[in-house]
């Protein structure tokens, strides 16, 4: 595969790979260059349809029929073959992403490889129990696949977000069709590569890509399909809780976030100004959980933002292709739009800008990049720390107490994760248990393992991925009764 070419990539569909039923494509974009690095087809109703068909025959037919202990080691070698291309599939991540090379290739894929090797010890650890009934029975129940799984992901963590879905789901016995986002559809496509090459039976594991409005609807709405996994937009999740409804499939829901990095002025200040720098830079800000709220200690604000915004000061983005580079592009025009248009609100709201505010140039004359940036002097009512803006973009709140702290930190319809910074451990278990939010960091900020859960309160969503929790939503539970009297 040469990157410098335009690739061109199908459907992928019971181990085939086809192009569209209606001969459509989509472009993918370099957000680095602007440039198109690969065309891809475009599904239609009949793909979804064979997608669906092939996913469910191999649900009833082969895949039911392998051992669980088969499947794990299945998914154990799904982890091996990520790591074995794992230079060449983090290049199609920062290709289609903008992320830094680094980011993909140290950080993203070895955790989605980690995230089905865990997965893989668990597929032959899940069972039902006995019940202790009243009467001459015996009782049991049986833990089952919830069926066919439609698995729809955003564009920030492609590969990363697809794992957490597919992993659980086939440690569980069931089929899966992943639609990642229309701007990073490239490392999905290389998973079906391995699902084929290691002898994933047919229909276990489909790829079709296309619009989220045509195509992810098609999957939400059908039939034939038992579960959504869905990872993006609130009001994206929204359409999905309706369109789902009708045919009350299951669903789970990662949803955005706006979360708070609490500061208190007795914490360790210089690991704090680095948790703040890369709770919100990291990833360029598109990361869910980005501490896109900075809550600082009156006493101690002042100060403080200074040092984060002479950090963000001297983060350059950079040529996300360059090893060296820790600040890539924003990953689409769109986004980047976004991301200036919330710059433009916040000044036109009395924000203080300290840091960034404009497009960056890396010396190209192309690419989606922005200037790391910081706004100081935020009130808890302005449009910045309110909205998920989904980008670099900073916005520091002061308070005077430890329940102001908590109050502007819970005053969000957003429940992701949030983080407290402090040197007194009473103080911090106690805004821990008092923070509304799935993931409360303590003295850090973006830690994340396989075997820790991950997931929001409020309208951050419902469900939790990764760990032990996620079996729950990709599995059903089937009471058998016996009357222990008859023959
Ligand atoms: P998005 O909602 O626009 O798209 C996500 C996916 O849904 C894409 O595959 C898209 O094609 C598809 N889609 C769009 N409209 C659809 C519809 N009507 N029916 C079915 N599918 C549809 O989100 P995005 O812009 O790709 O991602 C950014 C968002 O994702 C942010 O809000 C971010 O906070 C959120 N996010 C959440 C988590 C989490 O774990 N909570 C993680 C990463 C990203």
């Amino acid at each position: 595969m040469t990157l410098a070419s335009v690739m061109r990539k199908r459907l992928f569909i019971n181990n085939e790979w086809r192009d569209g039923e209606g001969s459509k494509t989509l472009d993918v974009v370099n957000p680095a260059t602007e440039e198109i690095v690969a065309e891809v087809a475009s599904a239609d109703r009949a793909d979804v349809d064979a997608a669906v068909r092939a996913a469910r025959a191999a649900l009833n037919g082969p895949w039911s029929k392998m051992s669980a202990r088969d499947r794990g080691r299945l998914l154990w070698r799904v982890g091996d073959a990520l790591m074995e291309r794992a230079d060449e599939i983090a290049r199609l991540e920062t290709l289609h992403n903008g992320k830094p090379i680094f980011e993909s290739r140290q950080i993203e894929i070895p955790a989605a490889a980690e995230c089905f090797q865990y997965y893989a010890g668990w597929a032959d650890k899940l069972h039902g129990e006995t019940i202790p009934v009243r009467g001459e029975y015996l009782a049991y129940t049986l833990r089952e696949p919830v069926g066919v799984i439609a698995a729809i992901v955003p564009w920030n963590f492609p590969l990363l977000l697809t794992a957490w879905k597919v992993a659980p789901a086939l440690a569980c016995g069931n089929t899966v069709i992943i639609k990642p986002a229309s701007q990073t559809p490239l490392t999905a496509i290389a998973l079906a590569e391995i699902a084929a090459e290691i002898g994933v039976p047919p229909g276990v594991l489909n790829v079709i890509t296309g619009p989220g409005s045509t195509v992810g609807q098609m999957l939400v709405e059908h039939p034939g399909i038992d579960k959504i996994a869905f990872t993006g937009d609130t009001a994206t999740g929204k359409g999905i809780m309706r369109g789902a409804a009708e045919t009350l499939k299951k669903i789970t829901l990662e949803l955005g976030g706006k979360s708070p990095n609490i500061v208190f002025a007795d914490a360790d200040l210089d690991a704090a100004i680095r948790g703040a720098t890369t709770g919100i830079f990291y990833g360029k800000g598109e990361v869910c959980a980005a501490g896109s709220r900075l809550l600082v200690d009156k006493a101690v604000k002042h100060e403080f933002v200074d040092k984060v915004a002479a950090r963000a000061k001297k983060m350059v983005p950079g040529d996300p292709m360059d090893p060296k580079t820790r600040l890539g592009a924003v990953a689409s025009r769109k986004q980047l739009e976004t991301d200036l248009r919330y710059i433009e609100v916040a000044k036109k709201e009395g924000a203080e800008l300290v840091a960034g505010g404009a497009r960056a140039d890396i010396g190209t004359g192309k690419g989606y990049f922005l200037q790391p940036t910081i706004f100081d002097g935020v009130t808890p009512d302005m449009t910045i720390a309110r909205e998920e803006i989904f980008g670099p973009v900073l916005a520091a709140i002061e308070f005077g107490d430890v329940d102001e702290a908590i109050a502007r930190a819970n005053d969000s319809t957003y429940g992701l994760a949030a983080a407290v910074w402090t040197r007194d451990i009473k103080k911090a278990h106690h805004v821990a248990r008092c923070l509304q939010a799935g993931t409360v960091w303590i003295n850090t900020y973006n830690v994340y393992d396989t075997a820790a859960p991950f997931g929001g309160y409020k309208q951050s969503g419902f469900g939790r991925e990764m760990s032990v929790h996620a079996l729950e939503h990709y599995t059903q539970l089937k009471t058998v009764w016996v009357d222990l009297n008859r023959a």
